[in-house]
């Protein structure tokens, strides 16, 4: 794939600085919102907005990300982001498959609608759900 191509992706993201690039190629999976507290942490207080991608649907296509899995954590995630200007892009988990792609890094999210809000428990006063979105007190399925 070239880069002229990739740019042309309906799906196309990267970082803050232009630094790191990626492509989403199939459609989600799941479209969330996460109100646990290190995405409140990593946001600056907001839930964090996601698409869960398939293996298959997702490539890195400039740049290499830095990654960071907590070490006192059990089963903890893996957070991908750049090493230059910190924005965070990716998160993967050892119990799913694929990639969870914040839509904030999206280069066209305007059509993203969250279908599921996870770790609602954490959520803080303020946060919104919008309506006919599922709630999870934790993660769905668990
Ligand atoms: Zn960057
Ligand atoms: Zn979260």
């Amino acid at each position: 794939m070239t880069s002229q191509a990739t740019e042309n992706a309906v799906n196309a993201g990267g970082c803050y600085c232009g630094a790191v690039r990626y492509v989403v190629s199939q459609p989600p999976l799941v479209k969330g919102q996460c109100h646990c507290q290190p995405c409140q942490r990593m946001s600056g207080g907001a839930p964090q907005y996601f698409i869960l991608v398939p293996p298959n649907g997702f490539a890195w296509t400039a740049g290499k990300p830095a990654h960071f899995t907590h070490p006192d954590l059990k089963n903890a995630v893996t957070r991908y982001f750049c090493k230059t200007c910190g924005t965070q892009l990716v998160t993967t988990r050892q119990d799913t498959s694929g990639y969870i792609v914040k839509i904030g890094t999206l280069d066209n999210p305007g059509g993203f609608v969250p279908r599921v809000a996870i770790c609602h428990a954490d959520a803080l006063g303020f946060h919104t759900v919008p309506e006919g979105v599922q709630v999870f007190d934790g993660l769905p399925g668990v």
